[in-house]
């Protein structure tokens, strides 16, 4: 299965510095067949660099997109007016969650509109520290995972990638909130045995899951080796093009 490197650049670099950094990029980077590295710049730089981009090289997404097609909804665009711009856009990050209130209603209809206009969507799940503390880490991925996908066939599937980042391990430099890899495999463990109770094994096996929560070039091997994680949701360090370009190379040679 291929792995994925995602850079989430969030709300970072002005249209002209996320060219010149995605340029730098892909100087350093090669076509691999084996991953697919993916880049979120913000909404405004997303047209321009799909002008530019490299599509052997590096791939698109865009951080969030309205379900909607069209209408009147100020601000917000839609996952039809990102057609044919990215091939990936990233629902229900955990900031989208809590700083945008974005609801499970809304993200269940976002998986629905990226598919329905050909952009594959990563999911976002995980619990924040308080639901850890409860003892609630499974029940919150159950409901963001079967919420998430709800509206989804099962041929449908085998085009959406799930990422588990765990709220209370993103963007963290404390060794003691980073996810352990034990955590991790056994999260990922509980995700696929729900879509294997949804779905059917065969897809629960297929389906690419990722690990996000303070990535960098020290622990990415670690966690791209732990079972059942195909690849990285990356924040920060992808906003350093060293640090981003060593995790790929750590996901090359994993690979090989
Ligand atoms: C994220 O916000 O998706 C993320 C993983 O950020 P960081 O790598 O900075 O923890």
């Amino acid at each position: 299965m291929k792995s994925y490197i995602v850079g989430n650049w969030k709300m970072n670099f002005t249209v002209g510095e996320s060219s010149v950094y995605l340029h730098k990029l892909s100087a350093r980077i090669h076509a691999y067949r084996d991953i697919e590295v993916v880049v979120a710049p913000s909404l405004v730089a997303l047209q321009p660099l799909s002008l530019q981009i490299d599509r052997k090289k590096l791939r698109l997404a865009a951080q969030t997109a309205n379900p909607r097609d069209f209408g009147a909804y100020t601000g917000e665009v839609s996952a039809a007016q990102l057609r044919g711009i990215v091939d990936y856009c990233i629902i229900g990050h955990s900031e989208r969650r809590q700083l945008f209130h974005e609801s499970d209603k809304f993200i269940r209809a976002a998986v629905a509109a990226t598919l329905r206009n050909q952009i594959k969507p990563i999911l976002c799940v995980g619990e924040t520290e308080t639901e850890r503390t409860f003892g609630e880490t499974f029940d919150v991925l159950r409901d963001q995972v079967l919420g998430g996908l709800s509206e989804v066939s099962a041929e449908e599937l085998e085009k959406v990638i799930i990422a588990y980042e765990p709220v209370w391990a993103i963007s963290t430099t404390s060794g003691a909130s980073m996810a352990s890899p034990d955590d991790i495999a056994e999260a990922v463990k509980f995700i696929r045995r729900i879509i294997a109770d949804a779905y059917g094994k065969e897809i629960s096996k297929s389906i690419a899951v990722l690990y996000g929560g303070s990535v960098n070039p020290d622990n990415a091997g670690a966690y791209l080796t732990i079972p059942g994680v195909n690849g990285l949701l990356v924040g920060g360090a992808s906003l350093i093009a060293d640090q981003f370009v060593d995790i790929i190379e750590t996901a090359k040679k994993v690979k090989s």
